[in-house]
């Protein structure tokens, strides 16, 4: 016979952990089951790259909640543990450990897998992804004055990684599959260069058009072989992109697409199951399209959307994407969503190493990134989606906040 719950959040990451705390909040006071197939209880995950990595400090201490807060606010915890179906006609959930429950909502919140590489030697030792505490303290452990560091993707894990392992005194190589700088799938490449010589100035070494095509090493990693010669390496880590975790959404049956398609308040195709996080492909009412965002705020956000609509509250999807990052001295938060081919416009002298980014498309604003100024948060996101003239976004000497 199945444990009977009210609500059972499949997934204990940020998503999963914001959105039992947002239940208790919201005044829910049915029984309430949290199952994630990390050992530990929801952390913030974004320390893993900056905090943990290069400070060194413990990510028990990036816990969201300690664990004595969930058996206080009567949350039942399955840590270590996955869910290996679901069966939606049932309402029920079978565990890997052969345990079942029952859920009057299901909130599905199952976050990304990083992508690997098929080579030959992938299997050797001191090869990463990074996704997990356990990770972020595996590829800490191997930081070291002298160790050859080789990373594979110029994303922001590759950048962030790249940082942390600089300032540990490694020798870092970054390797990218094509010409372009880092970041510019994202950023485009006027601010891909700049993120390319922020890092260069601080001694990371950069591969380009390498495609890798094996590991090589006895048992731990030694090398990596790509199409534009080879990379000595002590420790690999791959950053490579992730993908959305929907295997069981879809075996479920749910409606997905670029993700599991759920509506503004978070609602799939399932009237008994919400999806949040990293997987959602979800309606943003405010853009009027629908948006899969793998950043911690989205994840946060979204919780505390479902969170509002199982409580019968009204709660929606209506804010622009954000996220920040920390790279050696520079800080930075994006807000929006640009297209790397829009239009750049700075505001500020990019030399002195604080200034703003907008991108300009048709004489719209389409994203905004404050580079180590702050406090203009609300100002440049209320500038996403308004038509201003680029000249007039570049005068300082009209305040953001009239701009
Ligand atoms: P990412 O930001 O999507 O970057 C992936 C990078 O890998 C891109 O530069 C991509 O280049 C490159 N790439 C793709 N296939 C490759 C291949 N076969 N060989 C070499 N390079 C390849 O993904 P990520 O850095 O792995 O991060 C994973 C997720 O965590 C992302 O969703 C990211 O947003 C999130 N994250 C966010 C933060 C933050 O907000 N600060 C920090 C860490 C992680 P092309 O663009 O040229 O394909």
């Amino acid at each position: 016979m199945a444990e009977e719950f009210g609500t059972v959040v499949i997934g204990a990451g940020l998503a999963g952990g914001t959105v039992v705390e947002s239940l208790r909040d919201a005044g829910y006071t049915a029984r309430i089951a949290l199952v994630g197939s990390d050992p530990a209880a929801p952390y913030y995950r974004p320390d893993l790259s900056k905090k943990v990595m290069i400070e060194g400090s413990d990510p028990a201490d990036s816990a969201l909640r300690g664990e004595d807060w969930y058996s206080a606010h009567e949350v039942e915890t399955f840590f270590g543990t996955s869910v290996t179906a679901v069966d939606t006609d049932a309402q029920t959930l079978t565990l890997d450990d052969g345990g079942d429950l029952s859920y009057g909502q299901a909130i599905l919140a199952t976050g990304s897998v990083p992508r690997t590489l098929d080579v030959p030697g992938a299997q050797l030792g001191n090869i990463h992804t990074l996704r997990d505490a356990g990770d972020a303290v595996a590829i800490r452990s191997q930081f070291g004055e002298g160790k050859e560091v080789a990373i594979i993707g110029g994303g922001w894990i590759g950048l962030e990684v790249a940082a942390a392992a600089q300032s540990h005194g490694c020798n870092v190589t970054v390797i990218l599959h094509t010409d372009a700088p880092p970041l510019s799938g994202t950023l485009g490449q006027e601010l891909g260069e700049y993120f390319e010589d922020l890092h260069r100035k601080n001694g990371v070494n950069f591969l380009k058009n390498a495609e890798t095509t094996a590991f090589t090493g006895d048992s731990a990693v030694e090398g990596v072989e790509t199409t534009a010669g080879s990379v000595p390496a002590d420790l690999v880590v791959i950053g490579i992109g992730a993908d959305p975790a929907i295997d069981l959404a879809s075996s479920a049956g749910l409606a997905t697409d670029n993700g599991v398609i759920v509506d503004e308040q978070m609602r799939t195709s399932d009237g008994s199951i919400l999806a949040i996080g990293d997987i959602a492909d979800a309606q943003n009412v405010l853009r009027g399209e629908r948006l899969r965002v793998e950043h911690w705020d989205n994840a946060v956000r979204q919780a505390e959307v479902a969170a509002s609509t199982i409580s019968g509250g009204t709660k929606a999807y209506d804010w622009q994407p954000y996220f920040y990052t920390d790279q050696f001295d520079l800080g930075m938060e994006y807000v929006g969503r640009g297209d790397p081919a829009d239009d750049v416009v700075i505001r500020g002298d990019k030399s002195s190493g604080e200034f703003i980014v907008f991108w300009h498309r048709d004489g719209t604003v389409t994203a905004a990134m404050n580079v180590n100024v702050w406090d203009y948060g609300d100002e440049l996101r209320a500038l996403i989606g308004k038509e201003v003239s680029a000249d007039r976004l570049a005068d300082e000497q009209v305040p953001v906040g009239e701009l």
